[in-house]
């Protein structure tokens, strides 16, 4: 199966100049998003997970579906304000202007063994903020996993220190 036919492109979304890959028709489509979730999960191999993190909000479709398959927990990372417990923040650089993102402090034990999970590495800037966030709780990063990796951004290069891993590559 070819699930880059079920990536929808869309010119100048969220802002002009910029082509957003949407992937709700591949989220539409049950055996699409089944033979996703299989090759993810392929990706990830054997190794033992404790924890998914998700970025998001894309990052949550796949980052539930894949911890229940691998029998972990799963744990948010949002926008600032949005999770209701007590939080880490850590800011990262925006094309214009900072952003931040958060996570629950509680949302990781020390020692464990977690998969970061988003839809998209583009920049790289926001799976950076989110792997710190995750070492800050002393989790152990055993794979930065993406549907989408957008390689003429160069993301990898903000990843050095991680395994990264993409289904499509454009
Ligand atoms: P980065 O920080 O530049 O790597 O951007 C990655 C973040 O922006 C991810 O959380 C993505 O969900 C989002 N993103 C960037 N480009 C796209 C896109 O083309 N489609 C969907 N999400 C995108």
């Amino acid at each position: 199966m070819d699930l880059s036919e079920y990536i929808r492109n869309i010119e100048n979304f969220p802002k002009s100049g910029i082509q957003f890959k949407d992937i709700t028709p591949l989220l539409a489509n049950k055996g699409a998003s089944e033979y996703c979730l299989d090759k993810l999960l392929e990706m990830i191999g054997g190794e033992k997970i404790d924890k998914v993190v998700g970025i998001e909000s894309r990052g949550f479709f796949f980052g539930t579906l894949l911890a229940q398959k691998l029998n972990a927990g799963f744990a948010p990372i949002r926008k600032p304000g949005k999770l209701p417990y007590k939080t880490l923040k850590e800011p990262y650089q925006l094309e214009y202007g900072i952003d931040a993102l958060e996570i629950h402090e509680d949302a990781i034990k020390k020692g464990e063994r977690v998969l970061l999970h988003d839809d998209v590495l583009a920049t790289g800037g926001t799976a950076k903020a989110a792997c710190k966030l995750i070492e800050s709780l002393g989790g152990e990063i055993v794979q930065c996993n993406f549907l989408i990796e957008l390689e003429f951004l160069k993301g990898r290069q903000k990843l050095q220190k991680q395994l990264v891993k993409s289904l499509l590559k454009y």
